[in-house]
């Protein structure tokens, strides 16, 4: 018999991947967390119902929320991640070699284990020496933290459950102050054909603690509607052009520095959102 896994993304739509088997399924303090093996994406990790991570895809989302993030800063030293608790994001954040400490703040200390074992290519960031995990609430966390960071990620689940606060203007209040001179907030803010209301969400909220705010898009397939959305936030001019050689000692496979120009060209539909 065919093993399907599907994410129902509203009344009308669901994404199916058919399935080997079924690496691993729990309820966790926070969430059902489900590992599946599927024939076209790989290993995927599901969180209540809905795709995080494809072994497939997940470099584009990873390296996006990263790397655009980090290349705009001249030398991004102290890098908090919120959520990301697969360790994607932090695999790309410790490829910077100017990174002396990065903290994963992650609520649920079982997404990290379950990650670790049945994840390993995307959870080896981790192990960096860099890297410290926390488990603990991101929003408590970054009002605990004053100056204290030159970048702050936030790659959480979608707004429901303990992310709902993650989208609020108060939440990047407390990230401004978090911040050292110069820093930079970047979050996934959702997909603009599903989720304008989150996108426009996210974008005021940046928009009310910062002067300058970045709208970029990159495909994701395993997401809903197969395109994503990023936004940056920071007081001082995002750069639309960044060194090349920098970008190129990153050994990435979706992110470049003409990538990162492009990011600039927000397609009309899209900007119309945030205006
Ligand atoms: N790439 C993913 C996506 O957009 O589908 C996000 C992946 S990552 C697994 C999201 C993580 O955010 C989850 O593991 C969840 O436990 C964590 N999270 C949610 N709310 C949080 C909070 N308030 N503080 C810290 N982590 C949180």
């Amino acid at each position: 018999m065919e093993l399907w896994i599907e994410e129902i993304q509203g009344q009308d739509v669901r994404l199916g991947l058919r399935s080997k088997t079924v690496l691993h399924r729990e309820v966790s303090e926070f969430q059902e967390i489900l590992v599946v093996d599927t024939l076209s994406y790989g290993r995927a990790l599901m969180l209540d119902g809905t795709f995080q991570v494809t072994e497939k895809d997940e470099f584009v989302y990873h390296e996006m929320l990263a790397h655009l993030p980090l290349m705009s800063h001249p030398a991004p030293r102290r890098v908090l991640v919120i959520g990301g608790g697969d360790g994607g994001t932090i695999r790309e954040v410790v490829r910077h070699p100017e990174v002396e400490e990065a903290i994963l703040c992650e609520i649920d200390p079982r997404v990290t284990a379950v990650c670790r074992e049945y994840l390993p290519s995307v959870a080896s960031g981790l192990s960096d020496p860099r890297v410290k995990v926390l488990h603990e609430d991101g929003i408590a966390y970054i009002e605990q933290h004053e100056g204290a960071f030159d970048v702050i990620l936030i790659d959480s689940t979608d707004p429901v459950g303990p992310a709902v606060g993650l989208y609020s203007e108060s939440f990047y209040a407390a990230c401004k102050r978090a911040l050292r001179p110069g820093g930079i907030v970047c979050a996934q803010s959702e997909s603009p054909f599903v989720n304008g209301d989150v996108v426009r969400r996210v974008s005021l909220s940046v928009k009310s603690a910062f002067s300058q705010r970045l709208l970029y898009l990159a495909p994701l397939p395993t997401y809903p509607s197969g395109l994503w959305s990023f936004t940056a936030g920071s007081d001082h001019e995002l750069p639309r052009v960044v060194d090349k050689e920098r970008a190129a000692r990153l050994f990435t496979r979706y992110y470049t520095a003409a990538v990162h120009e492009a990011a600039f060209a927000l397609p009309p539909f899209a900007a119309a959102l945030v205006e």
